[in-house]
């Protein structure tokens, strides 16, 4: 291979052991050229490594390749010249990236087939695997890149049946420096941070449980404007006392995973808010309990210790949470792509879609049809891997916070 360049790359494979670097820039030094660019990976004790060099001054180079590999057979690893050509750099061209992070089971030789085929017929290029996690659940990220912009819908589509085949939970995430410097979550309270919807509790307290969960549902699934479904429900509650709405408050189930995903994003330094659709007295009782640093929701108005079946101030529905979130944002100072958001409901989509990693939580389809990311499991702590956590970061943040 002719190596009149004065650009080189030289790619060395070898067992892995401490000095092997080291050792090839010695050689590199004598050879008088610059080093531009290292990489290298370690895999099954097989170290990988490229080092790109510039200003090589032709006349050395074949010295450089003869001095190399003697030393290479003698010390039986391999190390290899190649002409660097800036315009072939194989990713340079691929200046558009994401991440693609993957939720699952143990996943058959088949389905790497599957999902790198998808890539392939979209021209996406594969840049790095990486496995996060390979204990009860499996995680890995693929950081993906393409010549011409693309966005997250478009590998979302590519992978719905992907996803319904192996039961993936799937995020695709915009690769930048945000990504892994999240500072604000916001989640919806009913049925994502709390494993019930509060106000079927309260239905049933007040003796019209079953119309009342009709309508929640209907409203959760986008089949019935938000607020007079919340008008509707909320006069269903007149007369119920606050006693009981004290009693329901000591009650409330949290979703798996709730408490450990408070207790390590706070110890990371975020910002925690719930923003929901629901009544701010339960909110409040579980921001205190706790301890998130935001609580907004719609308020029942209380008459003479009763409910009065009417609410009082804003409305908190899909248009609400959306300016709750990016109050909140502006409030402390972040940029909405450092915001991550997670529900279930119709009335979610507008925050989800407002912020930088919008996540559908055992949500409703026309929710997961248009969030970037979602998770069919009740665990709340799955979020983590979401933000780049591994298996082995949750073990050390577990044992500093506590318990997982
Ligand atoms: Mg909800």
């Amino acid at each position: 291979m002719p190596l009149s360049s004065r650009q080189l790359h030289i790619h060395v494979s070898a067992q892995d052991r401490p000095g092997i670097l080291a050792e090839t820039l010695t050689f590199i030094v004598q050879a008088g050229c610059n080093v531009v660019d290292i990489k290298q990976f370690v895999f099954n004790g097989l170290l990988n490594l490229s080092i790109l060099l510039d200003d090589c001054d032709p006349s050395r180079v074949l010295p450089l390749r003869e001095a190399l590999s003697v030393y290479a057979e003698k010390m039986d690893f391999k190390a290899t010249i190649y002409p660097w050509e800036m315009a072939t750099r194989p990713d340079a061209p691929y200046a558009h990236r994401s991440v693609v992070t993957l939720l699952c089971g143990a996943m058959p030789s088949v389905g790497f087939q599957e999902i790198t085929q998808i890539f392939a017929e979209l021209d996406i290029n594969i840049l790095r695997i990486e496995q996060l996690d390979s204990g009860d659940v499996h995680v890995l990220e693929f950081v993906i890149g393409t010549r011409k912009a693309h966005s997250s819908e478009e590998v979302l589509n590519a992978l719905v049946k992907f996803k319904e085949n192996y039961g993936v939970d799937i995020a695709v995430q915009e690769e930048t420096y945000f990504r892994r410097n999240k500072r604000l979550i916001v989640l919806d309270a009913d049925m994502t941070f709390l494993q019930c919807e509060v106000i079927d509790e309260l239905g049933k307290l007040a003796g019209v449980g079953e119309e009342m969960s009709r309508i929640t549902h209907q409203a959760m699934s986008g089949e019935i404007d938000f607020e007079s479904a919340l008008r509707k429900r909320v006069g269903l509650l007149k007369g119920l006392s606050v006693e009981s709405l004290h009693q329901l408050s000591n009650s409330l189930p949290l979703t798996p995973g709730a408490e450990s995903l408070v207790k390590i994003l706070k110890h990371l330094g975020y910002k925690i808010a719930l923003v929901s659709g629901g009544f701010q007295f339960f909110i409040d009782k579980i921001c205190d309990t706790y301890g998130l640093d935001y609580g907004i929701a719609n308020q029942l108005k209380i008459e003479s210790g009763k409910v009065s079946g009417e609410l009082e101030g804003p409305i908190i529905d899909a248009e609400g949470k959306e300016r709750s979130l990016v109050f909140l944002a502006e409030k402390e100072g972040f940029s909405l792509r450092q915001v991550v958001a997670v529900g279930d409901g119709a009335n979610d989509i507008k925050m989800l879609a407002r912020a930088g990693l919008g996540i559908a939580f055992n949500a409703k389809p026309i929710v997961q049809r248009q969030a970037q990311a979602s998770i069919n499991h009740s665990d709340l702590r799955l979020i983590l891997y979401f933000l780049g956590i591994s298996g082995g970061d949750l073990q050390e943040l577990d044992e500093l916070v506590g318990g997982g």
